[in-house]
């Protein structure tokens, strides 16, 4: 194994850790109660070694400024980056466990990098190397924005790190909400000029679209199936209660609510909290 530094990428999640000479003992990602380690073991990747095994992105149109960034074959989870673009650069939400030359030229002919964000500590994927990829005046790499209520789960936390609290505006009409559940900095994308003008969020997984895009789901962990305690969905929902949106967009391709997304989210967790709390009833089995 060379011993030059190298930025280990963990295989079963995509984060890329800091330059080391030798991987981690473990992902502190996947040690989590919210991931796992395959029973296979921890194991490590990196760009290079990615690249020559012919991982190659993908871009296409969500609708109009709105891009998705795919990873053929997957890495890690395989959810799906997404561009926002805007008048002065782009937003990439969730940045995927991979970039190539050709994804960074596909944004550079959007109109570049004006910032990364992420919904959560899971889907921070390779931002360190967007970030680098497209430098300010001063060299410093595109702003990476970091609640700092996850602080402790920031893998890389050299280079260009921008904190941020409740809410934050990368971007004019591009705004940043901490909606807390699966982590406590678990957040949301606000787009005001998406959907035609009545708004967007991009979610990650901190709302789960489900299958057949008319629902979503709120959990502490989708992989572990721990269910997210009634407090912290209140606190949620409360978090996205005056955001005008028609649309949601998740973590995965083709996972989108297309319209009438305010009411699919309410009618979501009135059936979550129905069940988590008891008060849904299977008549079959109560009689
Ligand atoms: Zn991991």
């Amino acid at each position: 194994m060379s011993s030059d530094p190298t930025a280990w990428i963990c295989r079963t999640c995509a984060n890329q850790h800091p330059p080391t000479a030798e991987p981690p003992a473990v992902c502190r990602i996947c040690a989590d109660d919210r991931q796992f380690v395959p029973a296979g073991g921890q194991e490590w990747t990196s760009l290079a070694e990615l690249a020559a095994e012919g991982h190659r992105t993908s871009w296409s149109e969500v609708e109009p400024g709105l891009f998705q960034l795919t990873v053929t074959p997957q890495v890690g989870i395989g959810h799906r980056g997404l561009l926002v673009t805007t008048p002065r650069g782009g937003v990439l939400w969730d940045p995927p466990g991979y970039l190539d030359d050709e994804a960074v030229r596909f944004v550079r002919d959007h109109g570049g990098l004006l910032a990364t964000a992420r919904s959560h500590p899971h889907l921070c994927g390779v931002d360190a190397e967007w970030s680098a990829r497209f430098p300010g005046p001063d060299g410093t790499g595109a702003p990476r924005w970091v609640p700092r209520r996850d602080a402790g789960w920031l893998l890389r936390p050299e280079g260009s790190v921008r904190w941020w609290e409740d809410r934050a505006e990368p971007a004019p009409g591009v705004t940043l909400v901490r909606c807390g559940g699966h982590f406590a900095g678990s957040a949301v994308l606000h787009v005001a000029a998406a959907a035609g003008g009545r708004g967007a969020l991009l979610v990650g997984d901190t709302l789960m679209v489900l299958p057949g895009e008319r629902r979503v789901a709120f959990m502490r962990s989708y992989p572990m199936l721990l269910p997210l305690p009634e407090r912290y969905l209140d606190r949620l929902l409360a978090a996205l209660d005056d955001l005008s949106y028609d649309r949601v967009h998740g973590a995965w391709p083709g996972r989108s609510v297309d319209s009438g997304a305010r009411e699919v989210v309410a009618r979501s967790a009135e059936l979550y909290r129905a069940w988590l709390t008891g008060a849904a009833r299977d008549p079959d089995q109560d009689g």
